[in-house]
């Protein structure tokens, strides 16, 4: 494969941008080598500077569920690009796509945009501490919830107990409020709201895990949670920016039927652009400034080609039958993938809740952040480049989810298990 131009970009980038990427993980340091710039991107594909074509199973880590640059969608932000691109006053798209979103999840009786998923679930945090008026938060280890200071907590050993920052830059104090307990551990849950409920705001949790590789709910844990939290009087957080329409039309709450007092959105919602939400219980979101006393703003704040590209997504993933068939293609790759390595005898654990895939090279299982790090980084990371090179391009890291768009055809799909056969007989 042909990359000399990704290279001489990326030479060039180290000498402006840290490490040469705006996000990390897109600087491939998990599977080793160097990133692709890319050029451009159409339905299932991406295109990079050299010249190769890419079947995508990241798609912009998940906004794309359409596949790229769907044609109704440049359209309508085309259109609106031509009307002004901010205004930083009301629009009438702003309410459409609040009332689509409202209507699709209906635990958001309203809701307030933003930018971006870690300003969502940031503004979320602070609304159930200003809503119950306590410090204290509980999240998962291996959950990502953005780069908030007090998020990038991950775990305190063993024990899950009071944690203490990885990230130099953020002062014990901000994380003295941050308890973690392992995911799917619901025990764990009950012994540390037993000893600080009186302190605990809010219990926030990605009702599917999607930033440990996938890591589905144990049958009852959502339940346990909601369970618990409302015993207390402690708000629940559906972290679903990766899984609001994704893996179903009203999120990972309407597909396990237990319902949060808030949730984050972010990705689909914003068609490829920035766009956040957070939402809840009216009760809980009268509090948000100017209607009450919990101060949030942003200059870009439902920003008119964001929403725009928002609205005619979620217009397009309302279609019956859009996610049935997401479904059925997730399963043949899922499928695919487990016999060629099985066939190849490469242990390999897969995981997937609709079109969110996993697939762990360890004899598993994988219910947590501990047992998703037992699995093989370095087969991983063989198996990443050996895929890229047959033009396949799934995420550069072992703890990243793989994706389907509904523009991923059947062919996309037999193209994909033909390259992995290949490639598990290599490892
Ligand atoms: C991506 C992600 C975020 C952060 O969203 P950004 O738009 O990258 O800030 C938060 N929570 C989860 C579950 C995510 O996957």
């Amino acid at each position: 494969m042909k990359t000399t131009r990704s290279k001489q970009l990326f030479a060039e980038a180290l000498r402006y941008i840290p490490g040469g990427v705006n996000s990390p993980v897109r600087a491939f340091r998990s599977v080793g080598g160097q990133p692709l710039f890319i050029k451009r991107a159409k339905g299932s594909r991406l295109y990079d500077v050299d010249g190769n074509s890419f079947i995508d199973y990241v798609l912009s880590w998940g906004p794309m569920i359409l596949g790229h640059a769907p044609a109704p969608v440049i359209k309508a932000i085309t259109r609106a690009a031509a009307n002004g691109t901010s205004y930083g006053a009301p629009t009438e798209q702003e309410v459409r796509l609040a009332q689509m979103i409202t209507e699709a999840v209906p635990s958001m009786q309203e809701v307030r945009l933003v930018s971006s998923g870690t300003e969502a679930v940031m503004s979320a945090v602070r609304l159930a501490r200003g809503f119950t008026n306590r410090d204290a938060i509980l999240k998962f280890e291996g959950c990502y919830h953005g780069h908030t200071d007090y998020l990038l907590a991950k775990a305190g050993s063993g024990l899950a107990t009071l944690s203490i920052p990885d990230c130099p830059g953020v002062p014990d104090d901000f994380t003295r409020h941050t308890l973690t307990a392992p995911y799917n551990d619901i025990a764990t849950v009950q012994r540390l709201i037993q000893a600080h409920h009186e302190d605990l705001a809010c219990v926030i949790v990605e009702p599917i895990a999607g930033n440990m590789g996938v890591v589905p709910p144990r049958d009852d844990f959502l339940a346990n949670l909601r369970e618990l939290t409302r015993a207390h009087g402690i708000l629940l957080i559906f972290d679903e920016v990766i899984t609001g329409f994704r893996v179903h039309y009203g999120g990972a709450q309407a597909l396990y039927g237990v319902t949060p007092d808030l949730t984050c959105l972010g990705k689909i919602i914003g068609g490829g652009l920035p766009v956040g939400a957070y939402g809840g219980a009216r009760e809980i979101m009268r509090l948000v400034a100017p209607a009450g006393p919990v101060y949030q703003a942003g200059t870009l704040s439902g920003n008119p080609l964001a929403v725009t590209a928002g609205i005619e997504t979620l217009k397009r993933l309302k279609t019956p039958g859009v996610y049935r068939k997401l479904d059925e293609r997730a399963a043949a790759l899922a499928e695919g993938l487990r016999e060629a390595a099985k066939k190849a005898g490469v242990p390999l654990i897969q995981t997937r809740v609709g079109s969110m895939l996993g697939a762990f090279f360890t004899k598993g299982p994988v219910v947590d952040y501990a047992s998703a790090k037992q699995s093989d980084t370095k087969a991983y990371a063989k198996f990443f480049h050996r895929m890229l090179n047959k033009g396949v391009y799934f995420a550069p890291s072992q703890f990243e989810a793989a994706f389907l768009s509904t523009a991923h055809t059947p062919s996309d799909i037999e193209e994909t298990i033909k390259s992995a056969r290949a490639v598990f007989k290599s490892l």
